[in-house]
């Protein structure tokens, strides 16, 4: 198995009732601005290469984002800064994420979401987050290379740690807590593991100005640091 067939498998996912109806009807109903195009509606896989040694982790698809495009973070105002951000800290090799067409690439990142399913609100509950989780497991056994895992908000940190846990990574009692900012490195089986926080790139955060460019730009350019030091 390797990271494409993660990816198509995934996209076949119907574990959660509430996701697969709300991904859908979300799908089916459209916004005005984008009623002429064909929106994905399935869960949506994380993109990057195999041999990425910083993994970003989401929360989930926007409705009208990863969902209508097919692609995480791309076609809304999180995309918009994400990857701005990530062009920044040279990880992709242009700054714009609009569509799954758009030539976007990373190198030596891989980006996925914690929950792949669209939410209602934004906000999946605990049992979905612990439904997709092993997905994110096994994507993450399949990044040999990673050292670095960059986590956006505190629900993909709630969502990681026991994934990681499972996969044999020794994680501290108490167990750390997420801000953004936070730094732990952990004894995994591949060797040193660092965790980073940063606040997420929602809009409840850029818009008011919670989360800023350089506050991003400082937890990605530590994971670089971390991930070549
Ligand atoms: Fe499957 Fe995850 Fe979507 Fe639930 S959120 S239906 S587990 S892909």
């Amino acid at each position: 198995v390797d990271l494409a067939a993660v990816d198509e498998r995934v996209c076949g996912c119907r574990a959660c009732p509430r996701l697969v109806a709300w991904r859908e009807e979300v799908a089916v109903v459209k916004r005005a601005a984008f009623r002429d195009q064909v929106y994905w509606g399935r869960p949506v896989p994380g993109m990057g290469p195999a041999d990425a040694r910083i993994g970003v982790v989401g929360l989930a698809p926007a409705a009208h984002g990863g969902n209508r495009t097919g692609r995480i973070f791309t076609g809304d105002r999180s995309g918009d800064w994400i990857f701005a951000a990530l062009w920044r800290a040279g990880l992709a090799n242009q700054p714009t994420s609009v569509a799954a067409d758009d030539g976007l690439e990373l190198t030596d990142c891989r980006i996925v979401a914690a929950v792949r399913c669209a939410p209602p609100d934004n906000a999946p509950t605990p049992a979905e987050r612990d439904t997709c989780s092993p997905w994110l497991a096994r994507e993450l056994a399949l990044l040999p290379r990673l050292r670095v895992l960059v986590v956006l908000g505190g629900f993909g940190w709630s969502a990681l740690l026991p994934v990681l846990a499972a996969a044999g990574v020794v994680i501290p009692r108490p167990r750390p807590k997420f801000g953004h900012g936070a730094e732990v490195t952990l004894d995994a089986p591949g060797g040193p593991l660092t965790v980073l926080g940063s606040y997420h790139v929602s809009q409840q955060n850029t818009f008011t100005g919670r989360l800023t460019e350089p506050m991003l730009d400082a937890v990605l350019t530590r994971a670089v640091d971390l991930a070549r030091g």
